[in-house]
């Protein structure tokens, strides 16, 4: 056995090498990537998202009012 050193990993984040123990597996729909703690700590739930994902639960939200108000409207009885 050879001394070991330290493991990098490719960040596709940053596109350097960090040590593999500051790395984390990511899945993804094109594979598997290996991308940094900090780098996923950094855009975690960043603002602008969370607010996106707010319009798009309130618009699901309005839709389903909308096809229930539909279907109450169109009731045959
Ligand atoms: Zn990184």
């Amino acid at each position: 056995m050879n001394t070991e050193t330290k493991k990098t990993r490719y960040c596709y984040h940053c596109r350097v090498y960090h040590p593999e123990e500051e790395m984390r597996l990511m899945v993804t729909k094109t594979g598997s990537r290996w991308r940094c703690i900090k780098s996923i700590e950094a855009t975690k739930k960043p603002q602008a998202e969370r607010e996106a994902y707010g319009r798009q639960v309130s618009e699901a939200n309005k839709a389903e009012a909308q096809s229930k108000a539909r279907m109450i409207l169109n009731q045959p009885d």
